[in-house]
């Protein structure tokens, strides 16, 4: 094959390449400025971020993890308490709720939109739920609105995963504030990625917004005085830097990405294989291109081979892996999650895939498909 016209899942140097002059710049005012930890670049990030997310605070840190955990912390999630997550998921979700010493409950996601479920919320309340943690995964928002009036009539919080999401819509309103909490990732591969780890939390609740901002940060407010047993989880400023120069080209970035989905569901409606549903009710930002097949394997391999890279989000769910067999789960505990796992591919979009590019790959999906 030719190697020269592969199409790569993902290159983040053309996402440098286009805004090399301004990074660069913003790099350099952090190295010369002598201050190296919080400070005015992340406080000039954190209300920038708030105000684009529609959230009235921001409290920068060190990555999407780290965000899911000292929210939950701040929620007052604490050994022996339950937080109802979706079975589908990046497993740093359930690890969130784990570094609690809490127990990740589990629920299915609609099979159409791959979001938790909100019929099946309720069946899984107890008397020690805390929290309910929807993630928007791929850059869809989950169905907010029943999510949140479950949470109500059981008194429960609700923190969002938005790791996937930067942007998107649920009802017209961007994600960042609906529930009580909202994670964020910065993660280089994300819709608004550093050039390193970075994460945030968003929420418009003051007290939680002060609570995180002491936890992240040694549990401390004011220099070496220390109100509870901290983290240091801290924005790094150079990161900072490096997304407020992103956070101006998200907008155009996103419509770049919606016209990479575009162009695949023009191409792809006819093709053999489950392509990504939208409920009216959403915006999405369009993270991942996710499609469904049959014999999944067979044709990430037929791809490949035709010049195209495929990834897998995600081949193993959490509840599958090693690092829960502790929870004794079979793997039809989940039948929707296990199946997900064995038929979901993504194919290759962000806003640096040309037009020809993204032809090639609708091609080379319908010619593996006929083929597999
Ligand atoms: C990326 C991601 C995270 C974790 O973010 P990190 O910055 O890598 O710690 C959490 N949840 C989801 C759904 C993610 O995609």
């Amino acid at each position: 094959m030719a190697s020269l016209d592969r199409v790569p899942f993902l290159d983040l140097r053309a996402a440098y390449n286009e805004l090399q002059q301004e990074i660069d710049e913003a790099v350099q005012r952090v190295l010369k400025s002598g201050w190296y930890i919080l400070g005015p670049e992340v406080e000039s990030f954190e209300s920038r971020f708030a105000r684009y997310v529609d959230s009235s605070y921001c409290v920068g840190m060190a990555n999407g993890l780290d965000a899911l955990h000292l929210a939950l912390r701040a929620l007052g999630v604490e050994s022996g308490d339950e937080v109802i997550v979706p079975s589908n998921t990046y497993i740093a979700t359930w690890l969130a709720v784990s570094q609690c010493g809490a127990v990740p409950v589990i629920v299915e996601p609609d099979p159409t939109t791959y979001n938790l479920d909100p019929e099946l919320l309720e069946a899984a309340i107890t008397s020690r739920t805390k929290v309910i943690l929807p993630v928007h995964l791929y850059g869809q928002p989950a169905d907010l609105d029943p999510i949140l009036s479950v949470a109500k009539k059981h008194g429960l919080r609700v923190l969002e995963d938005a790791a996937q999401s930067h942007g998107a819509r649920y009802r017209g309103r961007r994600v960042g504030s609906h529930g009580d909490v909202v994670a964020w990732s910065f993660y280089p591969g994300k819709n608004l990625g550093a050039m390193g780890d970075g994460g945030a939390v968003t929420t418009s609740d003051s007290s939680l917004a002060e609570r995180i901002r002491v936890l992240r940060n040694y549990g401390s407010k004011e220099k070496y005085v220390n109100e509870v047993q901290g983290y240091n989880s801290r924005l790094d400023p150079i990161q900072a830097a490096i997304l407020n120069v992103k956070l101006e080209h998200l907008d155009e970035w996103t419509s770049r990405r919606s016209g990479v989905a575009q162009q695949y569901i023009d191409g792809l409606s006819n093709a053999d294989i489950v392509i990504p549903h939208v409920p009216e009710w959403a915006d999405p930002v369009w993270h991942l291109f996710v499609v469904q097949h049959e014999r999944r394997d067979a044709l990430q391999k037929k791809l490949r081979a035709n010049g195209v890279d495929t990834l897998i989000h995600y081949p193993i769910s959490p509840h599958q892996q090693c690092a829960y067999r502790g929870m004794g789960l079979s793997e039809d505990a989940f039948p929707i999650a296990a199946s997900l796992a064995r038929r979901v591919l993504s194919l290759p979009i962000s806003p640096h895939h040309s037009e020809k590019q993204i032809d090639a790959v609708v091609s080379a999906v319908l010619k593996s498909v006929r083929e597999t």
